[in-house]
Formats: C-alpha cells, structure tokens, sequence
C-alpha cells in the first residue's frame, strides 16, 4: 500500500472489505481488526480513533498517526417542503459535488455522485454543462452515505432512513468502474450498510463493457437511461449511443438480467421531452423495443435548467405515453418531481457554487489579460 506514508494518510473510509483486510494484515494485525473498523465507520458514524473502545490504546496511536477517516466537508444543506436535502459538499482540492435526499412514506433514497462532471455530453442534462473534471474516490462516493446519515440523524432520529442508494446524481458510474464498485460494496456489505442489492442501483447511459464487467462482480440493480426508442435520436440525446447503439444496449440488459441469482428486471428511465420522444410513435417503438426485456419504466418529466432548449412534456403528453405503454403490458410509472423549489431533481445537480467560481476564475484571467 504505497499511499501509507507520513504525509498522506490512509483514508479508511474509502476502504471496503477485502481493501481493509489488507491494510491490517499488512500492520501486522489480525483481520478482524478489519471488521471492527467498518462497524465504527459505517455503523457507528464514527471518525475519531479515540472512540474506538475495542481496539487497543497502542494500535489507536499507531492508526492516528497513519491513517485518517475524512469525508466530504457539507458546505450548503438545502432542505425542500417535500422533505427532499440538497448537501453541497467540497472535497479535498475544493471542487464540489451535490448529493441528494428524497424520503417517501416507506423508505428514503439518496442519490450520489460519482465523478465531479460528467464526459457524456447528453443534452438534456445539466451536469453535462460543466464538462468533466475528475473521477471520485471510493471515500468520496461512499463518504456521501456517510454524510447524509450523519445529517439526518437528528432530524428524523433514526440512523437507517437511508434505506435506498441509487447512483443517479452526477457523472457516469461506469466510467468511474473499480471506486463505483467498490463503494456499492460497502453499502452492501453486513458490517457496512447492509441494503439489499434490489435497493442499490447504479444507473448508467450504456456503457456496454462495463455492464458486462459490472455483471461479473456484483449483483445491484441496473437502471438504464434509455431516452429515445431508436438511434437516429438516442445519437442525438446521449451521444454514447453512437459508440453503444440500443440493439447492443439491450443485449446487454439482457446478459445482465441473466446473471442475476434472484429475478429483476431493469429499470428503463426515459426523460420526457416535448415533442422530441414524447409522441406516439415513439411509444409504440419502444414498446417493440422492450417486448422480450423484463423491464419497468420510469418516465421522468424533464426538469429544465437555464438555457436549455428543451421543455418538458405536457402532463396530458405524458398521460398518454404511459397509457399506451401499460396497455401493452409494461409495468411504467411517472417518476414524481421533487425538491423542485431547490433544483434538487434528476439532471440538475450541477454544483452551482463551483461554476460560479470558475466563472470568477475566467473574468479573472480574462481581466489579466486585458491589463498586460
Ligand atoms: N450517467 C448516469 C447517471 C446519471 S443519472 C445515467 O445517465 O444514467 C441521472 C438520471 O437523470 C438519468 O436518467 C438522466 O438521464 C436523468 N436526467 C438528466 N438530466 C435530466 C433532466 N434535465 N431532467 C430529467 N431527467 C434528467
């Protein structure tokens, strides 16, 4: 483990299980040492040494001196009437991601981060808007679960309301592979989170590879964000698509369905567009598309941004999309907007505060230029 040095220490917190074993083996100590540092970090919420009774005073010294538990640092909390959260929070190099909270009768979903941007380029999305800058670290997806709990627990006093992770805030899982899966396996893990794998889900535009690679590691369930039923407008919403056209996206849906110990179906987002995807033939294409795919859909009325070009579908638009689809027997529901007062919703997790200083940054280097 090269990262142990004085200088920079350990951050436990991005380790999972096997990761953790290694690093207390490689000190010389037992692996259940392993096992009792997950429970204190992620059952306990717990970040100081100090407090870890179990372990002995002289190990606690020797962690103090080599490792840290650190996660992101909330710098805005942003609390909607319907309950939603919106944590701003900023990382070590001062970039910032956005992480959000939506609770509902029976259980509480938080939506993560998984890059700082995001490569794709689709559209219709925000996040898109400010391009891509870095992957996350294991700490820093995992360590957003950590943060909410903390947050939330005086609120609502209970440490497990989070009882829901889907990858759905900004960037593209897939593309962030090995710290995407190994944080999913934190939150899965008994001495981690403990949530079944039907309530993680990773959410990807198709990155076909990687849903394959995704499928011989671990068993979450997998969203698809779908958006068009044919390639001449998938090329054009999700510009992926030119790479992983929907014939190979299906077939991997499929292959990844196939592998599943326990039967799920793949949940197919499809964000509503006026007049771009909204119409009926459209319905009847996708329709055809899903025929032989056990899937849900989940129709997400487009949330607008400033300066995007697209306007979300009327509700009588997205009425009758649904209507058709579930007369052909597909299982679809209408993805309610929320936290809407505090752009919390899918797509515009944009990390305002970091555009606003970049923008500074250019008038600033612009004003440079002009006085040279
Ligand atoms: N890159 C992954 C994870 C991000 S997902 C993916 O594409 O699946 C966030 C979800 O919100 C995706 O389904 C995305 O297509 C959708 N989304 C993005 N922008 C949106 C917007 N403006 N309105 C509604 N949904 C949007």
């Amino acid at each position: 483990m090269n990262t142990m040095t004085t200088e920079q220490k350990v951050n436990l917190l991005g380790l999972d299980r096997e990761a953790m074993e290694a690093f207390f083996v490689e000190l010389g100590e037992k692996p259940f040492r392993a096992r009792q540092m997950l429970q204190w970090i992620h059952q306990n919420g717990v970040h100081d040494f100090e407090a870890m009774t179990n372990i002995s005073k002289a190990l606690r010294q020797r962690l103090m001196d080599i490792a840290e538990i650190r996660a992101p640092e909330v710098v805005m909390d942003q609390h909607s009437e319907d309950g939603t959260h919106k944590w701003l929070l900023r990382l070590d190099d001062g970039q910032c991601i956005e992480t959000v909270f939506i609770p509902e009768r029976d259980r509480g979903t938080l939506c993560i981060s998984s890059q700082v941007g995001c490569a794709l380029d689709c559209t219709f999305c925000s996040t898109a808007r400010q391009g891509f800058n870095r992957n996350l670290s294991v700490a820093e997806i995992i360590g957003q679960l950590w943060v909410a709990r903390q947050q939330l627990q005086p609120e609502i006093g209970k440490s497990r309301i989070v009882t829901n992770v889907v990858m759905m805030g900004m960037g593209e899982p897939l593309l962030n592979f090995d710290n995407a899966v190994s944080a999913m396996k934190l939150m899965l893990d008994d001495l981690g989170y403990g949530l079944s794998k039907r309530r993680v889900t990773l959410s990807t535009s198709g990155v076909v590879p990687a849903m394959d690679r995704l499928r011989d590691v671990l068993d979450v369930a997998l969203a698809v964000s779908l958006h068009a039923p044919n390639d001449e407008l998938r090329n054009e919403l999700v510009p992926l698509n030119r790479k992983y056209p929907i014939a190979e996206l299906m077939a991997a849906c499929k292959r990844y369905l196939g592998a599943q110990s326990h039967r799920m179906r793949v949940t197919i987002e499809y964000v509503m567009l006026e007049g771009v995807n909204d119409q009926p033939e459209h319905a009847r294409q996708l329709i055809r598309l899903l025929q032989d795919l056990p899937a849900k859909v989940n129709l997400i009325p487009f949330n607008p941004f400033p300066e995007t070009r697209y306007k979300r579908s009327s509700p009588q638009a997205i009425q009758r999309f649904r209507d058709m689809l579930q007369a052909a027997g597909l299982n679809t529901i209408t993805r309610k907007t929320r936290g809407d007062d505090i752009d919390a919703a899918c797509g515009q997790l944009a990390g305002k505060v970091v555009d606003r200083s970049r923008r500074e940054l250019h008038f600033a280097r612009i004003e440079q230029g002009v006085s040279r």
